[in-house]
């Protein structure tokens, strides 16, 4: 099994040390051709408009598309804006995948300073560890989920109010925050359940 991390910007390297140490190889994507053989895809966290205008450029906007409609894909954060169907507060013109069914509210929770930290229940991921204490979940200037936008799309988690921060379709799947920055390996360990061998 080969895993994809979309590396254009953004912190893929922590995503890449993640799959690492669950002893899966990894593969940075910067272009179209290295999307091949490739089992699974993680677009990490950074900045979408970046994001999404060096993938215009890269011309990846087509073959991350193609990819996401038959292998597994994970945005998380910036990545679950690109990897969006429909997205508010985002800059004209800014590109995004439009292969999940989701609605997405960029920048939703006020500036960087506003960046916190929240212990997640994830009844998902009982499907990867017996006991599934809160998941620790880090939210820097982070998107919600503002609606989820067919019957097959399943909320994985929420905040105490009802926000919804994360999210599956198929094969893919999108968090607004970063499993990727501490210690705990359960997101990585879902999503390696999803690609399909
Ligand atoms: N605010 C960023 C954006 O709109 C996302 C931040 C992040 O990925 N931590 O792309």
């Amino acid at each position: 099994m080969i895993v994809g991390v979309l590396a254009i910007q953004g912190d893929f390297g922590e995503h890449i040390k993640m799959l690492q140490g669950l002893g899966v190889e990894t593969r940075e994507v910067r272009l179209p051709e290295e999307l091949e053989n490739l089992d699974g895809l993680i677009i990490p966290g950074g900045e979408s408009t970046t994001i999404g205008k060096l993938a215009k450029e890269y011309k990846m906007i087509e073959p991350l598309r193609k990819f996401g409609e038959e292998k597994a894909v994970w945005g998380t954060c910036a990545g679950a804006i690109f990897l969006s169907k429909d997205a508010t507060r985002v800059k004209t013109g800014q590109p995004l995948l439009k292969l999940m069914d989701i609605t997405i509210q960029r920048n939703a929770f006020g500036r960087q300073v506003n960046s916190f930290e929240v212990g997640l229940d994830v009844p998902a991921l009982s499907a990867v560890s017996e006991e599934n204490p809160p998941f620790d979940s880090v939210f820097i200037r982070a998107p919600l989920i503002e609606s989820v936008d067919a019957e097959d799309v399943e909320i994985l988690s929420s905040l105490e109010d009802g926000t919804i921060v994360a999210a599956k379709q198929g094969n893919l799947l999108a968090t607004s925050f970063h499993p990727e920055l501490n210690d705990d390996d359960r997101f990585h360990r879902l999503f390696l359940t999803m690609i399909k061998k």
